[in-house]
């Protein structure tokens, strides 16, 4: 766990292109940043039919998010509370 900072705090859900893109905008703010993902890659959708058809392994549509990143990741579930 982390110690307690003054400063502000966001919280990314999901590793999707939009959570990819708020963490990469966000890189430079003066914040401290977590994102929780289900999955510890990032899935890139627009290229999952070349891997249906057998032009691309399922890897190389699928990088881990810690590497686009270069930062830590937590794995877990966001649930709802009604
Ligand atoms: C086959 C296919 C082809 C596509 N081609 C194109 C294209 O050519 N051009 C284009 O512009 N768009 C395309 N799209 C659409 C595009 O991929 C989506 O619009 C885009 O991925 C949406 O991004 P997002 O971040 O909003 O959501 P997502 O990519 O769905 O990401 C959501 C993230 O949140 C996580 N998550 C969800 N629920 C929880 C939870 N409860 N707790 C923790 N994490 C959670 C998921 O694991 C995921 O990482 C395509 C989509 C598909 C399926």
């Amino acid at each position: 766990m982390s110690a307690p900072t003054s400063r502000p705090r966001v919280l990314i859900i999901g590793s999707g292109f939009g959570g990819l893109f708020a963490a990469k905008k966000l890189k430079k703010a003066d914040v401290d940043i977590t994102l929780i993902a289900k999955t510890s890659h990032h899935l890139f959708q627009p290229l999952l039919y070349q891997v249906a058809t057998g032009i691309l392994s399922p890897g190389e549509v699928a990088p881990a998010t810690r590497e686009i990143l270069q930062a830590r990741q937590r794995r877990g579930r966001i649930r709802r509370c009604d």
